[in-house]
This record gives structure tokens, C-alpha cells and sequence, in this order.
């Protein structure tokens, strides 16, 4: 069995030293009640930066030299509980393991002949309920409006930006490179894009790719991207913020938010949230987003890394943009 654990707490951007990776030679057993697991697909997320810092966060931060936890897709390869059986496919947030055992709290089952077994990770998992609520509920799109969503081509990004465009908005999105803005305009039908590592000047370009102001932000990076689009907002503008990658990774102390007046003069409002809030609307989500997979409304891209041992090294990767879509891990 391997497991991989956290070492260390990281300093600024996080690396492979942090964890540490242990192989034990033993045969698990389970109990009346429980069943055995078997890895398949684990998610790597830019939210376990956070919990792997001492903070004080929404969820408890991991404990230093115990396993690292995140969503996963497993097997069942053996159980005592009634609600599951052998051969089922099941997700939740389990250990960085090839093998554990649970007592089937906090589990779902998921339906392979309905969706490849990493989608249940992406767009029919975290990435798609975070897309589908914050967008809905905080954004209150209305058909017309223009939307600018930032982490454009992520997981996250990339159902926003479709949604918007089944609602009937202007969409434009801000990624790291020409081949990942590209991919927004082929793919996943965005009107515009723009490469935040190529423009000079983000303030004039977001001004040029929305000429009629800024309606929605979806905002999934933080810092002076999303400076140079509050700029652009336009009266009575929503502000979902999502995430901030860009700042994860920071060790000095929060610098001024400089851009308020540009809130406050345009009654604008900017809400955080997190996904789980939402609760309430996952059926309705869920449902939502089958429906216009299988009509072929949505679709996704993963980028699918392979090996236990590559975990760590992928959610690093998050941090360099290697990602279109969702990042998981096959075992
Ligand atoms: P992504 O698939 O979007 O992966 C991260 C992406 O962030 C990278 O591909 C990279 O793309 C971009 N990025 C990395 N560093 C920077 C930087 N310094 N500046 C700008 N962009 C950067 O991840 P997710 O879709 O899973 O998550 C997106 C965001 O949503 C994250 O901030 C995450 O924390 C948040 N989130 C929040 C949830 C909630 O409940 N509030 C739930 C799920 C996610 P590029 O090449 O374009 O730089």
C-alpha cells in the first residue's frame, strides 16, 4: 500500500520535499459495516494549498506527517456494508492512498456507463457544481450581458464560460498562453480571449474585448488581473470570486484592494463563496449539467496525469498552468 503524506507545511510554492511518500508491505481487513477501497482517479485542487498552510480556513488545515486528503473516484473491492458491494464505483474525500478502508460516510456512488469515471471529479463533481452555482446564483446572468472569467481554461473556467454562452451572454476569458486561448474560442465557444502573460496593458485590452463593460466576473485568479477588470465594470456589475490562485502561493501580508471606488461607484457587488453553500441546488445542478452533456451543450477537457508517485508533481502544476481542464491523476 502506498500513501502519501504531508511533511512538511510549504513556504511560498509548494514542492515534492513537502511530502513524503511511505509503502507498507500489509493486507488490509474490514470489519461488519465497512468496505475496502481501491484508488482510481484522485483530484488535485488548487483549494489544498490553503489546507496545507496553518490558517484558519472554512475546513480544518491537514496534520503535518498524516495523508493528504482530496476528492477521489475508488473501487470497491471488497464489503461489509449493505449499501455498497463489490465492483461499485464510488466517490469522496479520501486519502492520498492506493488502498484504504472506510465505513462509507461521505460516499457516492458514481455510474461508469454514464460518464467516464473522471468526470465524476470535474464536470459532474466539485468543478461543475462551483461553475453552475456561483455563476447562476451570485452572477444572476441575464442574456445580453457581458462576462469575463478568469483561470479561463481550467476546470472551473471552462464549464463558467460555456454556461455563459448556453445563458446567452458575451463571453470573454483570460488565460496563461495563445494555445490555451485558442483552445476557449475552438472548443468551448468563448467570444474572446486574452493571454494575461503576453498583454501589456490588461486594462485596454479587457476595455477592447468588452466594448460595452464588464456585466459579470467570474473571477477564479485574484491580483491585477482582476484589478484590470474591475476596472471595466460596468453599474450594478456581480463579482463571483471563486478562487485566488495567483496570491495562494504569497508570504508577505495582503496589499490593498486599490480598485474599490470602481465597486462603489457602480453599486457593484463582489461576493466570495464556497461551493458548498450551495447544497441546496446540487440536484438542480446536477441535472442541469447531464442534460446539456448529453445534448452536447457542454463539454470538457482533463488533463489526465498517470502514477501514484505524481500526485504531488501534478498539484504543483496547477501552479504553472500545465492543466487545460480538469488536472487528475489515473493510478
Ligand atoms: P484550474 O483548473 O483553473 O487550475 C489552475 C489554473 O490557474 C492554472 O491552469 C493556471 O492557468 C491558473 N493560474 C495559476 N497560477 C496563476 C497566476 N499566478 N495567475 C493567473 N492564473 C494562474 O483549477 P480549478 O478550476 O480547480 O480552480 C480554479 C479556481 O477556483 C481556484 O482559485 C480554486 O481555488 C477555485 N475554486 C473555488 C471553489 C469554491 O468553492 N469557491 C471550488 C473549486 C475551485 P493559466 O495557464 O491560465 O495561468
Amino acid at each position: 500500500i502506498k500513501t502519501i503524506l504531508l511533511n512538511s507545511r510549504p513556504e511560498g510554492k509548494p514542492s515534492v520535499s513537502n511530502f513524503e511518500f511511505k509503502t507498507e508491505d500489509i493486507e488490509l481487513t474490514i470489519k461488519e459495516g465497512e468496505l475496502l477501497l481501491e484508488t482510481e482517479y484522485v483530484s488535485v485542487d488548487p483549494y489544498l494549498r490553503g489546507r496545507m498552510s496553518n490558517a484558519k480556513s472554512y475546513v480544518p488545515p491537514f496534520e503535518l506527517n498524516q495523508p493528504v486528503q482530496s476528492g477521489v473516484i475508488a473501487k470497491v473491492s471488497s464489503s461489509k456494508n449493505d449499501n455498497f458491494k463489490e465492483g461499485d464505483y464510488v466517490s469522496g474525500m479520501l486519502s492520498w492512498k492506493t488502498l484504504q478502508v472506510s465505513n462509507g460516510e461521505g460516499l457516492n456512488k458514481v455510474d461508469p456507463s454514464k460518464a467516464p469515471l473522471s468526470a465524476y471529479l470535474g464536470i459532474l463533481g466539485m468543478t461543475g457544481l462551483t461553475a453552475y452555482c456561483g455563476l447562476t446564483e451570485i452572477g444572476q446572468p441575464k442574456k445580453g450581458e457581458t462576462l469575463v472569467v478568469s483561470g479561463a481554461a481550467g476546470a472551473v473556467g471552462s464549464v463558467v464560460g460555456q454556461i455563459g454562452k448556453i445563458l446567452g451572454l458575451r463571453v470573454i476569458g483570460i488565460a496563461g498562453s495563445d494555445e490555451k486561448i485558442e483552445l476557449l474560442k475552438s472548443k468551448f465557444g468563448f467570444d474572446a480571449g486574452i493571454n494575461y502573460n503576453t498583454t501589456k496593458d490588461m486594462t485596454a485590452a479587457i476595455a477592447e474585448a468588452a466594448p460595452n463593460g464588464v456585466d459579470i466576473y467570474f473571477d477564479n485568479v485574484g491580483g491585477p488581473i482582476s484589478d484590470a477588470v474591475l476596472v471595466n465594470i460596468n453599474r450594478l456589475a456581480r463579482i463571483i470570486v471563486c478562487g485566488a490562485i495567483s496570491v495562494y502561493n504569497n508570504t508577505e501580508a495582503p496589499k490593498s484592494l486599490s480598485v474599490q471606488p470602481f465597486l462603489v461607484k457602480n453599486s457593484a457587488l463582489m461576493q466570495g463563496f464556497i461551493v458548498s453553500n450551495y447544497a441546496e441546488k446540487f440536484p438542480e445542478a446536477m441535472t442541469q449539467l447531464t442534460s446539456w452533456l448529453a445534448e452536447g451543450k457542454l463539454t470538457y477537457s482533463e488533463t489526465i496525469v498517470e502514477g501514484f508517485d505524481n500526485i504531488p508533481q501534478a498539484f504543483i502544476d496547477l501552479f504553472e498552468g500545465k492543466n487545460k481542464g480538469k488536472m487528475v491523476v489515473k493510478i
